[in-house]
Parts: C-alpha cells; structure tokens; sequence
C-alpha cells in the first residue's frame, strides 16, 4: 500500500480493555498506516482494585514484540514456581515454570490489572480513547467496502476493520454468531490484593485445594502485595454480608490451610474484597465476518484455570496486526482477517482444551475422586506435565500463507 492514492485504513475497536488496547498498540507499532479510534462504554480505563493477573511468558513474548516487553516486566513480579498442595500441606505437584517459560518465551508476571491498563493506555496514546460510547452492532457497507459501526448514542462511525474487543456480553459477537448469553460455569471466586507478603513463598503461583471443592490461588504482584482468589463451587448470586463478615465466611472457607494463605487474605482489606461470578464461552469455530474481527473475551472467554484469558487476548491482538501488516497491499484488509482467524483457531482450541479439562477435576467435591485426583497429580511423571506447560507457555505468532506454501502445507 504505497503511491499516492493509498487511504489509510480506519480501524475502529470496540472495548478498551486488555484486548483493545493491546490491538491498538500492536498495530501502532507496526507502522501500519492506520487510523485507529477506540469506543469504550466506561468513562475511563479501569481494573478493579482488587484485581490481579498472572501475564505468562507466552503473553510477556507477544507483549515483547510489539516492544511492551520490558515495561510489562518492570511492572509486574516474576513467576518463577508454581506448587500445588492440599490444605493438609501436602505436595501434590511443583513446576519450574520460570525455566519452561524462559526456554519458549520470556518470564512471566504477576502484575495489578490497573497497572497493565495503564502501560497498554500509554503505549496507544489516551487521545484515541472515546469514552462513554457504546457499540451496539454494525452494519456492512453498501459497497462492501468496509462497515459502518453503530453507537448506542445514535451516530455511526464508518471503518475499514471493527474489531470486537468489548468482552464477555460482546454486542460484536451477539450480531455475528447470534449464540446467546455465555454460559455461567458451577463456580464463583473471591479475590483481593493484600498489603503484606509475609510467610508467602517469593516468586511462587501457590495454589491449595481444600475441602468442599475449595481452592485458593496466590502470587506476588510486587514485593509487599500478593493477588489471591478463593473459588467454590456455587451459581451466580450476590453476597449480602457486610464486608467484615464476608472476610470472615473466607477465612472460615480456608480454615486450615498453610499459614501462608491465611495471613495474605487476613492483610486483605475487607473494603476491598471483590465477589466473581464466572462465566464461559463454549463455542469457537469462528472469529471473523467480513471486515469484523472478535478478539479476547468476545471470541473465547474460558474458566479462570491457568490464568490464560488475558495472555490469549494479548496474544490474539499481536497475531491480528502481524496479519493485517502481511496481507498482500493489493488484497483487501479481508484476507488479513481470515488469516487471523487462521492462525489463532487452533491455538485457542488447544488452550481451552486444558483450560476446561482442569476446571472440571477442580470441582470434585466426592472424596473418593477427591483422593484419586490427588493420586493422580502426585504420581503423575513430571514429563506429562511438562509437555503441557512448554506448549502453553510457548508463543507461536504462526507463519505467513506464503511460507506454508513453500513449506509443502
Ligand atoms: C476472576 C478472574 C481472574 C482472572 N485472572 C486472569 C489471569 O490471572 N490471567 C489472565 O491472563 N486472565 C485472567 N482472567 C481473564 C481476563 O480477565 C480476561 O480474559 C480479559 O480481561 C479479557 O480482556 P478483553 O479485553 O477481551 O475483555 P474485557 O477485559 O472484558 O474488556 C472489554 C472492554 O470492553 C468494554 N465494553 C464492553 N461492551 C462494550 C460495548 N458494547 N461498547 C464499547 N465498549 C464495551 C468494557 O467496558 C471493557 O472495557 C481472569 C478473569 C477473571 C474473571
């Protein structure tokens, strides 16, 4: 796309969360020549007080080559371990992650989701932001040419690209694949930030499975401050206690538990704790329409297991603007899409494979398949378990078209 009569391509991104801003920083720095324009229902960009997030090193490499590397490392504690024990304290499994994710990828973080916002804002330059502007659908254009985007406020905004990055109840996404509400999952989490690391393993993704199908997972987001939740199995409900006695219900939840996790969630301000309903969705066979694009959480929200869901929007946001930036300059920004969509499809596939596959033994409540889980995690050969964490940790950008044509696929 060089001459004089090149246009530069309008790509508008509904949602500025994790996913949109990481799309419009990625196609920032790819030189593209794009005018990009976010649409964000809230009045600002932010992340819950209480929220934290585990940004592994698959999502820290994306995140590096769109030169977002070193600034997410600076931001965040690195993860360098993670052990699984039972409330009795015994180990059930212990992974040197930091190694598997150095070897495929970059270290990992623990990071607060404010935090991350705010290095993603910097990067895309807060004036691209339109706030309090809901997307609610969009339009094809009459020439095929691209699509008009409908705002809740009236107006439409004419785009090349929209891509929909408006999260779990996607308007994008209800338009495109017309599949309903996601589906709440059997399970809800608490989750807070505490103001102390003391007795708490340095550099470690501590996560302890207890009774009732109770579990807690804990990292450091600095060196004073460890992100935790504690998830049961329950259905979508709101909590009436006050937040003292909501405080005490969790302490009584990990009664017994390592030392460890009672004293971060005890230097948890009880204001502060957060109640999360989770949800899911199933389907995933399709990521594109035309000049529209599902990215992050539109396209796949997956149960929190791995802590994937925000490194899968990140890594779908590079992947998109490395395939609009490979599509041929004499093909429309539609081929770019498709290629998107090809490339990530299997990769999102096989994530939320183990994703689920986790979720569901962590809700065993029985004893009986309490025990063999347990048995199995114990004698399961640290190879198994390796295999997995290497693919999950690794980045793979995919190649372009061309290549895989001469590569014999
Ligand atoms: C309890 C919990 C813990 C988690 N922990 C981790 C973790 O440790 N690591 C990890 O990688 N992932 C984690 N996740 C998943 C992660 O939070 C999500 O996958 C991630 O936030 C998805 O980003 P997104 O930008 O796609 O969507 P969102 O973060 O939901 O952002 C969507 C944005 O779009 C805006 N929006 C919505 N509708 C519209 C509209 N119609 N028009 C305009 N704007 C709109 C919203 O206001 C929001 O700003 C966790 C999730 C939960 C619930």
């Amino acid at each position: 796309m060089t001459g004089e009569n090149v246009t530069r391509q309008r790509i508008v991104i509904a949602g500025a969360g994790i996913g949109g801003l990481a799309t419009a920083a990625a196609l920032g720095h790819n030189g593209g020549d794009y005018d990009i324009e976010i649409y964000e229902r809230a009045d600002a960009v932010r992340g819950l007080a209480g929220s934290g997030l585990t940004i592994w090193g698959n999502a820290v490499a994306a995140l590096g080559r769109v030169g977002l590397g070193d600034a997410v490392k600076e931001l965040g504690s690195p993860l360098e371990s993670q052990v699984v024990v039972t409330d009795g304290g015994s180990t059930l499994t212990e992974a040197p992650i930091g190694r598997f994710q150095r070897e495929h990828a970059d270290i990992g973080v623990g990071i607060r989701r404010q935090a991350l916002l705010d290095m993603l804002l910097r990067a895309v330059g807060p004036d691209r932001v339109r706030y309090e502007e809901r997307v609610v659908g969009y339009r094809a254009t009459g020439d095929g040419d691209g699509v008009d985007v409908l705002l809740q406020s009236g107006g439409a905004v004419r785009a090349d690209i929209l891509i929909g990055a408006d999260g779990l109840r996607s308007a994008i996404r209800r338009q495109m694949l017309g599949d309903g509400d996601p589906t709440p999952l059997k399970h809800m989490v608490w989750r807070g930030i505490s103001d102390s690391s003391a007795h708490f393993p340095a550099e470690t993704v501590l996560m302890v499975y207890g009774a009732h199908a109770t579990r807690m997972v804990a990292w450091p987001v600095d060196d004073d401050s460890v992100c935790w939740s504690i998830g049961r199995n329950g259905t979508p409900a709101r909590d009436s206690a006050s937040p003292a006695v909501l405080k005490e219900q969790l302490l009584s939840f990990i009664d017994g538990f390592p030392k460890a996790n009672r004293h971060i969630l005890e230097n948890t301000p009880a204001e502060r704790l957060i109640r999360t309903d989770l949800f899911a969705r199933k389907r995933l066979n399709r990521l594109v329409d035309g000049r529209v694009a599902l990215l992050g959480d539109a396209g796949h929200a997956m149960p929190t297991v791995f802590g994937q869901g925000a490194c899968m929007a990140i890594e779908d946001a590079v992947v998109l603007a490395d395939c609009l930036a490979d599509a041929p300059s004499d093909q429309t920004p539609d081929a770019g899409l498709r290629e998107y969509e090809r490339r990530r499809l299997p990769r999102l596939e096989w994530v939320r494979e183990q994703v689920f596959k986790v979720s569901r033994y962590q809700e065993w409540e029985s004893p009986l398949l309490v025990t063999m889980r347990n048995t199995v995690m114990r004698t399961m050969p640290a190879s198994r378990q390796e295999a997995m964490w290497r693919r999950m940790f690794a980045f793979d950008p995919g190649r372009p078209a061309e290549e895989r044509a001469d590569a014999g696929h």
